[in-house]
Protein backbone atom coordinates (compact mmCIF):
# COMPACT_ATOMS: atom_id res chain seq x y z
CA UNK A 1 0.00 0.00 0.00
CA UNK A 2 1.19 3.51 -0.44
CA UNK A 3 2.04 4.84 2.32
CA UNK A 4 0.72 8.66 1.23
CA UNK A 5 -2.80 7.06 0.31
CA UNK A 6 -3.29 5.79 3.90
CA UNK A 7 -3.31 8.83 5.88
CA UNK A 8 -5.79 12.40 5.39
CA UNK A 9 -4.36 14.39 2.91
CA UNK A 10 -3.44 17.38 5.61
CA UNK A 11 -0.24 18.37 5.63
CA UNK A 12 2.35 18.99 3.16
CA UNK A 13 5.09 16.96 4.24
CA UNK A 14 8.26 16.94 2.70
CA UNK A 15 9.35 13.36 1.16
CA UNK A 16 11.61 12.80 4.23
CA UNK A 17 10.96 9.76 6.64
CA UNK A 18 12.55 9.97 10.01
CA UNK A 19 13.44 7.14 12.35
CA UNK A 20 15.67 8.26 15.16
CA UNK A 21 17.51 10.98 16.80
CA UNK A 22 19.91 12.15 19.73
CA UNK A 23 20.04 15.69 21.23
CA UNK A 24 19.30 18.06 18.53
CA UNK A 25 20.10 15.59 15.51
CA UNK A 26 17.76 13.47 13.92
CA UNK A 27 18.34 10.81 10.98
CA UNK A 28 16.47 9.43 8.49
CA UNK A 29 15.72 6.15 6.83
CA UNK A 30 19.25 6.11 4.52
CA UNK A 31 20.74 7.50 7.86
CA UNK A 32 21.75 10.27 6.85
CA UNK A 33 22.13 13.14 9.25
CA UNK A 34 20.10 15.96 10.40
CA UNK A 35 20.49 18.91 12.53
CA UNK A 36 16.89 19.54 13.90
CA UNK A 37 16.47 23.68 13.83
CA UNK A 38 12.47 22.59 13.98
CA UNK A 39 12.58 20.69 17.11
CA UNK A 40 8.75 19.23 16.53
CA UNK A 41 7.76 23.35 16.43
CA UNK A 42 9.06 24.33 18.83
CA UNK A 43 8.55 21.27 21.16
CA UNK A 44 11.83 19.01 21.98
CA UNK A 45 13.05 21.49 24.39
CA UNK A 46 15.39 19.28 25.68
CA UNK A 47 16.31 17.55 22.00
CA UNK A 48 15.81 14.18 20.69
CA UNK A 49 16.04 10.76 23.41
CA UNK A 50 17.12 12.75 26.80
CA UNK A 51 17.77 10.82 29.21
CA UNK A 52 15.65 12.21 31.92
CA UNK A 53 12.74 11.86 29.08
CA UNK A 54 13.52 8.23 28.83
CA UNK A 55 13.59 7.03 32.37
CA UNK A 56 10.67 9.11 33.62
CA UNK A 57 8.67 7.51 30.83
CA UNK A 58 10.03 4.08 31.69
CA UNK A 59 9.17 4.34 35.47
CA UNK A 60 6.18 6.18 36.07
CA UNK A 61 4.17 3.86 33.32
CA UNK A 62 5.20 0.97 35.22
CA UNK A 63 3.71 2.94 38.31
CA UNK A 64 0.16 4.82 36.70
CA UNK A 65 -0.35 5.56 33.53
CA UNK A 66 -4.05 7.25 33.56
CA UNK A 67 -6.58 7.42 36.41
CA UNK A 68 -9.32 10.21 34.91
CA UNK A 69 -9.66 13.63 36.63
CA UNK A 70 -12.46 11.73 39.12
CA UNK A 71 -9.28 11.18 40.97
CA UNK A 72 -6.37 13.59 42.53
CA UNK A 73 -2.83 12.03 41.20
CA UNK A 74 0.20 13.45 43.49
CA UNK A 75 1.95 13.90 39.64
CA UNK A 76 -0.38 16.16 38.68
CA UNK A 77 -0.48 18.39 41.97
CA UNK A 78 3.38 18.40 42.00
CA UNK A 79 3.60 20.13 38.18
CA UNK A 80 0.96 22.31 39.41
CA UNK A 81 2.90 23.35 42.08
CA UNK A 82 6.04 23.89 40.13
CA UNK A 83 4.33 25.91 37.00
CA UNK A 84 2.74 28.46 39.80
CA UNK A 85 5.81 28.89 41.59
CA UNK A 86 7.35 29.50 38.08
CA UNK A 87 4.02 32.03 37.41
CA UNK A 88 2.25 35.00 38.68
CA UNK A 89 -1.10 32.46 38.93
CA UNK A 90 -3.32 30.70 41.25
CA UNK A 91 -4.54 27.80 39.61
CA UNK A 92 -4.10 25.06 36.29
CA UNK A 93 -6.45 23.68 33.99
CA UNK A 94 -3.92 21.01 32.34
CA UNK A 95 -5.21 19.24 29.06
CA UNK A 96 -3.24 17.87 26.08
CA UNK A 97 -2.52 20.32 23.54
CA UNK A 98 -1.73 23.81 22.63
CA UNK A 99 -5.84 24.04 21.15
CA UNK A 100 -7.07 22.70 24.18
CA UNK A 101 -5.27 25.43 26.11
CA UNK A 102 -6.63 28.11 24.19
CA UNK A 103 -9.70 26.93 24.11
CA UNK A 104 -9.77 26.74 28.04
CA UNK A 105 -9.09 30.56 28.01
CA UNK A 106 -11.28 31.43 25.57
CA UNK A 107 -13.71 29.50 27.94
CA UNK A 108 -12.98 31.07 31.09
CA UNK A 109 -13.43 34.41 29.44
CA UNK A 110 -16.84 33.80 28.17
CA UNK A 111 -17.96 32.34 31.65
CA UNK A 112 -16.41 35.63 33.25
CA UNK A 113 -17.65 37.71 31.35
CA UNK A 114 -21.60 36.08 31.18
CA UNK A 115 -21.30 36.24 35.18
CA UNK A 116 -20.42 40.18 35.11
CA UNK A 117 -22.85 40.97 32.08
CA UNK A 118 -24.98 37.99 30.61
CA UNK A 119 -25.00 37.57 26.97
CA UNK A 120 -24.26 41.06 26.52
CA UNK A 121 -20.48 40.71 27.76
CA UNK A 122 -19.49 37.69 25.80
CA UNK A 123 -17.35 39.43 22.76
CA UNK A 124 -13.69 37.70 22.38
CA UNK A 125 -11.43 40.28 20.83
CA UNK A 126 -8.29 38.39 18.52
CA UNK A 127 -5.07 40.55 17.08
CA UNK A 128 -4.84 39.70 12.86
CA UNK A 129 -2.13 36.78 11.95
CA UNK A 130 -2.47 35.24 15.20
CA UNK A 131 -2.23 31.72 14.98
CA UNK A 132 -4.34 29.99 18.06
CA UNK A 133 -5.57 26.30 17.11
CA UNK A 134 -7.19 24.18 15.06
CA UNK A 135 -10.45 23.84 16.60
CA UNK A 136 -13.85 25.88 15.56
CA UNK A 137 -13.45 28.17 18.74
CA UNK A 138 -9.25 28.34 18.41
CA UNK A 139 -9.86 29.33 14.87
CA UNK A 140 -12.34 31.85 15.29
CA UNK A 141 -9.50 33.60 16.88
CA UNK A 142 -6.74 32.81 14.50
CA UNK A 143 -6.88 36.13 12.86
CA UNK A 144 -5.51 34.46 8.88
CA UNK A 145 -8.32 33.95 6.46
CA UNK A 146 -6.65 30.89 4.78
CA UNK A 147 -7.48 28.77 7.80
CA UNK A 148 -10.71 30.57 8.25
CA UNK A 149 -12.29 30.51 5.32
CA UNK A 150 -12.68 26.69 4.08
CA UNK A 151 -14.69 26.07 7.46
CA UNK A 152 -17.21 29.01 7.74
CA UNK A 153 -19.64 30.01 9.58
CA UNK A 154 -17.46 29.93 13.20
CA UNK A 155 -18.37 30.98 16.28
CA UNK A 156 -20.04 34.15 16.86
CA UNK A 157 -18.96 37.31 18.84
CA UNK A 158 -15.47 37.03 18.28
CA UNK A 159 -14.24 40.52 16.68
CA UNK A 160 -10.11 41.05 15.25
CA UNK A 161 -7.87 44.03 15.79
CA UNK A 162 -4.50 44.89 14.31
CA UNK A 163 -1.50 43.45 15.75
CA UNK A 164 0.47 46.68 17.76
CA UNK A 165 -1.98 48.64 17.22
CA UNK A 166 -3.36 50.63 19.72
CA UNK A 167 -5.85 52.36 17.77
CA UNK A 168 -7.30 49.35 16.29
CA UNK A 169 -7.45 47.61 19.64
CA UNK A 170 -8.85 50.86 21.20
CA UNK A 171 -11.69 50.90 18.46
CA UNK A 172 -12.24 47.11 18.80
CA UNK A 173 -12.54 47.34 22.54
CA UNK A 174 -16.45 47.87 24.46
CA UNK A 175 -18.31 47.21 27.50
CA UNK A 176 -19.32 43.76 25.79
CA UNK A 177 -16.01 42.41 25.66
CA UNK A 178 -14.96 39.28 27.94
CA UNK A 179 -11.42 38.40 26.94
CA UNK A 180 -8.35 39.85 24.74
CA UNK A 181 -6.39 37.08 23.08
CA UNK A 182 -2.95 37.62 22.15
CA UNK A 183 0.42 35.80 21.79
CA UNK A 184 3.48 37.65 23.36
CA UNK A 185 5.76 37.15 20.22
CA UNK A 186 3.45 35.74 17.39
CA UNK A 187 5.30 32.56 16.11
CA UNK A 188 3.11 30.85 12.98
CA UNK A 189 2.36 34.30 11.33
CA UNK A 190 6.16 35.03 11.58
CA UNK A 191 7.98 35.58 14.42
CA UNK A 192 6.79 39.06 15.85
CA UNK A 193 7.25 40.64 18.82
CA UNK A 194 4.61 42.22 20.85
CA UNK A 195 5.46 45.95 21.49
CA UNK A 196 5.46 46.40 25.04
CA UNK A 197 3.58 49.72 24.68
CA UNK A 198 0.66 48.23 22.93
CA UNK A 199 0.55 45.11 25.67
CA UNK A 200 0.51 47.88 28.44
CA UNK A 201 -2.35 49.73 26.72
CA UNK A 202 -4.20 46.03 26.40
CA UNK A 203 -3.98 45.68 30.12
CA UNK A 204 -5.14 49.12 30.96
CA UNK A 205 -8.07 48.36 28.26
CA UNK A 206 -8.34 45.00 29.61
CA UNK A 207 -9.01 46.66 33.51
CA UNK A 208 -10.92 49.51 32.46
CA UNK A 209 -13.55 47.24 30.80
CA UNK A 210 -13.43 44.00 32.90
CA UNK A 211 -12.42 41.86 29.93
CA UNK A 212 -9.45 38.88 30.80
CA UNK A 213 -6.07 39.12 28.84
CA UNK A 214 -5.36 36.24 27.91
CA UNK A 215 -1.85 35.33 26.63
CA UNK A 216 -1.12 32.21 24.05
CA UNK A 217 2.41 31.18 25.15
CA UNK A 218 1.92 27.84 23.76
CA UNK A 219 4.89 28.58 21.74
CA UNK A 220 6.63 31.62 23.28
CA UNK A 221 6.63 29.62 26.67
CA UNK A 222 8.15 27.40 28.48
CA UNK A 223 11.91 29.02 28.02
CA UNK A 224 11.62 29.90 24.27
CA UNK A 225 12.63 33.19 24.52
CA UNK A 226 14.44 32.70 27.59
CA UNK A 227 12.30 33.22 30.60
CA UNK A 228 10.22 30.10 31.68
CA UNK A 229 7.00 32.53 30.87
CA UNK A 230 7.45 35.63 28.05
CA UNK A 231 4.82 37.34 29.44
CA UNK A 232 8.27 37.87 32.39
CA UNK A 233 9.75 40.03 29.63
CA UNK A 234 6.84 42.32 28.91
CA UNK A 235 5.64 44.95 31.29
CA UNK A 236 2.50 43.27 32.10
CA UNK A 237 0.81 40.03 33.60
CA UNK A 238 -2.26 38.21 31.74
CA UNK A 239 -4.81 36.83 33.43
CA UNK A 240 -4.70 33.88 32.07
CA UNK A 241 -1.60 31.81 30.11
CA UNK A 242 -1.78 29.10 27.73
CA UNK A 243 1.10 26.71 27.53
CA UNK A 244 1.91 23.37 25.38
CA UNK A 245 4.63 22.51 22.92
CA UNK A 246 7.52 22.67 24.93
CA UNK A 247 6.00 21.75 28.34
CA UNK A 248 6.03 17.79 27.83
CA UNK A 249 9.22 17.92 26.11
CA UNK A 250 7.49 15.95 23.25
CA UNK A 251 5.04 14.76 25.68
CA UNK A 252 1.50 15.84 24.56
CA UNK A 253 0.46 17.92 27.72
CA UNK A 254 -1.54 21.61 27.87
CA UNK A 255 -1.74 24.18 30.73
CA UNK A 256 -4.14 26.58 31.18
CA UNK A 257 -3.13 29.07 34.04
CA UNK A 258 -5.16 31.57 35.66
CA UNK A 259 -5.21 34.32 38.23
CA UNK A 260 -8.20 36.65 39.90
CA UNK A 261 -11.56 36.09 38.73
CA UNK A 262 -10.22 34.08 36.04
CA UNK A 263 -9.26 31.48 38.82
CA UNK A 264 -12.38 31.28 39.93
CA UNK A 265 -14.63 31.47 36.64
CA UNK A 266 -14.56 27.77 36.32
CA UNK A 267 -16.58 26.03 38.53
CA UNK A 268 -17.51 21.80 38.35
CA UNK A 269 -19.16 20.28 35.69
CA UNK A 270 -18.04 23.42 33.50
CA UNK A 271 -15.19 22.18 31.84
CA UNK A 272 -13.20 19.22 31.49
CA UNK A 273 -10.49 16.79 29.55
CA UNK A 274 -10.39 12.83 29.86
CA UNK A 275 -6.63 12.73 29.15
CA UNK A 276 -5.53 16.17 30.52
CA UNK A 277 -3.28 15.71 33.13
CA UNK A 278 -2.82 12.23 33.38
CA UNK A 279 0.08 10.65 36.03
CA UNK A 280 2.64 9.83 32.95
CA UNK A 281 1.96 12.96 31.10
CA UNK A 282 2.21 15.15 34.72
CA UNK A 283 5.40 13.01 35.37
CA UNK A 284 7.28 13.62 31.97
CA UNK A 285 6.63 17.34 32.50
CA UNK A 286 7.77 17.69 35.90
CA UNK A 287 11.26 16.11 34.88
CA UNK A 288 10.99 18.44 31.84
CA UNK A 289 10.92 21.53 34.23
CA UNK A 290 13.74 20.31 36.22
CA UNK A 291 16.01 19.41 33.61
CA UNK A 292 15.39 22.80 32.33
CA UNK A 293 15.15 24.96 35.35
CA UNK A 294 17.45 23.40 37.91
CA UNK A 295 19.76 21.35 35.07
CA UNK A 296 21.00 24.80 33.94
CA UNK A 297 19.30 24.39 30.51
CA UNK A 298 16.96 27.33 31.07
CA UNK A 299 19.76 29.81 32.25
CA UNK A 300 21.77 29.59 28.56
CA UNK A 301 18.91 30.14 26.26
CA UNK A 302 19.50 34.17 26.21
CA UNK A 303 23.16 34.02 25.38
CA UNK A 304 22.56 30.77 22.92
CA UNK A 305 20.07 32.72 21.41
CA UNK A 306 21.90 36.17 21.44
CA UNK A 307 24.66 34.30 19.54
CA UNK A 308 22.39 32.82 17.06
CA UNK A 309 21.00 36.20 16.40
CA UNK A 310 24.17 37.59 15.89
CA UNK A 311 25.49 35.24 13.25
CA UNK A 312 22.14 35.35 10.98
CA UNK A 313 22.51 39.36 11.58
CA UNK A 314 25.90 38.78 10.08
CA UNK A 315 24.18 36.58 7.03
CA UNK A 316 21.96 39.60 6.83
CA UNK A 317 24.67 42.14 6.19
CA UNK A 318 26.54 39.43 3.44
CA UNK A 319 23.13 38.58 1.74
CA UNK A 320 20.52 40.18 -0.01
CA UNK A 321 18.71 37.58 0.00
CA UNK A 322 18.42 38.07 3.82
CA UNK A 323 15.81 41.65 4.92
CA UNK A 324 15.96 40.80 8.51
CA UNK A 325 16.12 38.38 11.78
CA UNK A 326 13.68 39.05 14.42
CA UNK A 327 12.71 37.54 17.59
CA UNK A 328 14.77 36.59 20.98
CA UNK A 329 15.66 33.75 22.82
CA UNK A 330 16.16 30.82 20.55
CA UNK A 331 12.42 31.52 18.65
CA UNK A 332 14.05 33.17 16.63
CA UNK A 333 12.88 34.67 12.21
CA UNK A 334 14.78 35.16 9.04
CA UNK A 335 12.62 37.50 7.22
CA UNK A 336 13.56 36.58 3.10
CA UNK A 337 13.41 38.42 0.21
CA UNK A 338 13.36 34.82 -1.45
CA UNK A 339 10.89 31.85 -1.13
CA UNK A 340 11.62 30.59 2.29
CA UNK A 341 10.77 27.06 0.62
CA UNK A 342 13.57 26.94 -1.12
CA UNK A 343 15.77 27.77 1.92
CA UNK A 344 14.11 25.29 4.06
CA UNK A 345 14.76 22.86 1.22
CA UNK A 346 18.35 23.98 -0.06
CA UNK A 347 19.14 23.34 3.93
CA UNK A 348 17.74 20.03 4.49
CA UNK A 349 19.39 18.76 1.68
CA UNK A 350 22.59 19.73 3.25
CA UNK A 351 21.52 18.28 6.78
CA UNK A 352 19.72 21.34 8.35
CA UNK A 353 15.98 21.37 9.51
CA UNK A 354 14.15 24.56 9.16
CA UNK A 355 10.30 25.13 8.60
CA UNK A 356 8.89 28.16 7.47
CA UNK A 357 6.46 30.71 9.52
CA UNK A 358 3.88 33.18 7.62
CA UNK A 359 4.91 34.39 4.40
CA UNK A 360 8.38 35.70 4.00
CA UNK A 361 9.51 34.03 7.02
CA UNK A 362 11.78 30.95 8.36
CA UNK A 363 11.98 29.77 11.53
CA UNK A 364 14.92 28.63 13.60
CA UNK A 365 13.17 26.63 17.19
CA UNK A 366 16.49 24.72 17.59
CA UNK A 367 16.08 22.06 20.79
CA UNK A 368 17.23 24.34 24.01
CA UNK A 369 19.86 22.02 25.12
CA UNK A 370 21.63 22.59 21.21
CA UNK A 371 25.19 23.14 21.63
CA UNK A 372 27.21 26.24 19.93
CA UNK A 373 29.49 24.17 17.70
CA UNK A 374 25.78 22.91 16.50
CA UNK A 375 24.60 26.90 16.36
CA UNK A 376 28.01 27.20 14.18
CA UNK A 377 27.05 24.44 11.74
CA UNK A 378 23.49 25.57 11.56
CA UNK A 379 24.99 29.28 10.65
CA UNK A 380 27.41 27.72 8.01
CA UNK A 381 24.75 25.19 6.09
CA UNK A 382 22.60 28.60 6.00
CA UNK A 383 25.31 30.57 4.58
CA UNK A 384 26.51 28.33 1.85
CA UNK A 385 22.48 27.55 0.99
CA UNK A 386 22.29 31.74 0.83
CA UNK A 387 24.78 32.02 -1.46
CA UNK A 388 23.91 29.67 -3.88
CA UNK A 389 20.37 30.46 -3.62
CA UNK A 390 21.73 33.97 -4.67
CA UNK A 391 23.59 32.57 -7.87
CA UNK A 392 20.60 31.11 -9.21
C1 LIG B 1 1.02 25.49 17.93
C2 LIG B 1 0.22 26.58 18.51
C3 LIG B 1 -1.10 26.36 18.93
C4 LIG B 1 -1.83 25.07 18.71
O1 LIG B 1 -1.23 24.02 19.41
P1 LIG B 1 -1.61 22.50 19.08
O2 LIG B 1 -0.84 21.71 20.09
O3 LIG B 1 -1.20 22.23 17.67
O4 LIG B 1 -3.06 22.33 19.27
C5 LIG B 1 -1.75 27.40 19.56
N1 LIG B 1 -1.16 28.59 19.74
C6 LIG B 1 0.11 28.83 19.36
C7 LIG B 1 0.73 30.17 19.62
C8 LIG B 1 0.84 27.84 18.71
O5 LIG B 1 2.08 28.09 18.30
Amino acid sequence: MDKKQSLMNTYGRFDLTLTHGEGTMVYDDSGKAYLDFVAGVAVNCLGHAHPAMAEVLAEQSKKLIHVSNLYWTEEQLQLADKLLSLSDHENVFFSNSGTEAVETALKIARKHGRTLGGEGKTTLLFAENSFHGRSLGALTVTGQPKYQEPFGPLLGGCRSFVFNDLASLEKAMGPDVCGVILEPVQGEGGIIEADPTFLHKARELCDEHKALLLFDEVQAGVGRTGTFFAYKQTPVIPDVVSLAKGLGGGFPIGATLASGAAAKALVPGDHGCTFGGSPLACAVSSAVLDTLLDGGVLAEVDDKGAYLKAGLEKLAQTHDAVIDVRGRGLMLGVVLAIEPKALVLAAMEKGLLLVGAGKDVVRLVPPLTVSYEELDRALQILEVCLASLENE
